[in-house]
């Protein structure tokens, strides 16, 4: 049961944590726009990580007068930016095939 307990206060402040990241990702979108590299090194979070609270933060603005808006993903070789999820990190374009794609950036409106 003691073990039950700690596992659960655990969990609590992870999510707490994950709150925190999420509101100074907003404060910091808020001011300007970010990739996920840029923000990543702002947030201390991987790049993978800043793109799935970008997402979280887009669901938590739909029923607010701001928006979360992104740049999408573009290839640097083909100019294609076309990609099905815009909030993403792609590693290849799916028309020539370029591993060279420049980040999505993000920013509040
Ligand atoms: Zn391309």
């Amino acid at each position: 049961m003691a073990i039950y307990l700690a596992v659960v206060a655990d969990e609590t402040r992870m999510r707490e944590a994950e709150e925190t990241t999420r509101q100074r990702l907003a404060t910091v979108l808020r001011d300007g726009d970010g990739t996920p590299s840029e923000l990543a090194v702002e947030l201390e979070v991987p790049p993978h990580v800043v793109v799935d609270h970008v997402q979280h933060v887009a669901r938590s603005l739909e029923e607010t007068d701001e928006q979360l808006l992104v740049a999408p993903p573009t290839c640097r070789d083909c100019g294609f930016d076309g990609f099905d999820e815009p909030a993403n990190l792609p590693s290849r374009c799916p028309t020539c095939k370029s591993e060279s794609i420049a980040e999505p950036a993000f920013t509040i409106e």
